[in-house]
């Protein structure tokens, strides 16, 4: 019976004024409603579900953009004139960790603590990395010299959580990073520390 069906299936032949062969999944799917169109008029060679993954898979990448680049300016804020050059490159090196685990970290911690989304806390509910043992109280600078122990000590994901802004606020009202209020990508030049003055 199953067989039957598989093999009438095959021979299917395609009506292509109704239907359509997306290119990423190669599947068969009605125009209507499976294609969005151009401004030309010509439908789109992508169907939606494809697309909608693409987006996933953008916002992915953003989100890593965003922790990346919030990462990076706080220790640049933190290290100051000693940070050496080429630090942001290095990030990772510097860290003990690449910001994809840093993401995996805090979204698997957010899962158990809250079960919730990573990338619905901190892009649409404005949660904050935050320092279990609060980054200042880290002596990262020994008279001018980096104790890189001490930095990773700082920086280690299991001092990092995200945590709500209402959470972070009861903590004694320290601002924490929110990634949700810059652009990612660009060198990072300003940042807001711990005590919520600017440094530049
Ligand atoms: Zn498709």
């Amino acid at each position: 019976m199953n067989g039957a069906i598989r093999a009438n299936l095959k021979k299917v032949r395609h009506d292509k004024r109704v239907e359509q062969k997306c290119i990423k999944c190669r599947s068969w799917k009605l125009i209507d409603g499976n294609f969005g169109k151009h401004s030309s008029g010509k439908h789109q060679v992508i169907c939606y579900s494809c697309k909608s993954i693409a987006n996933k898979d953008a916002r992915d990448k953003d989100l890593r953009v965003r922790l990346r680049h919030h990462t990076a300016s706080r220790c640049l804020t933190q290290l100051g004139e000693h940070t050496p050059e080429h630090f942001t490159a290095n990030l990772g090196g510097y860290l003990g960790y690449s910001i994809q685990q840093l993401l995996v970290h805090l979204k698997d911690e957010l899962r158990l603590r809250e079960d919730k989304s990573l990338k619905v806390a901190i892009m649409k509910e404005g949660y904050h990395v935050d320092h279990k043992v609060p980054l200042h109280t880290f002596k990262v600078l020994n008279e001018g010299v980096i104790d890189w122990k001490v930095f990773q000590d700082c920086w280690a994901l299991s001092n990092l959580s995200a945590i709500s802004a209402e959470e972070n606020l009861t903590k004694g009202g320290k601002v924490g990073f929110d990634v949700r209020t810059q652009e990612g990508g660009e060198e990072p030049q300003t940042d807001v520390t711990e005590d919520g003055t600017t440094n530049s």
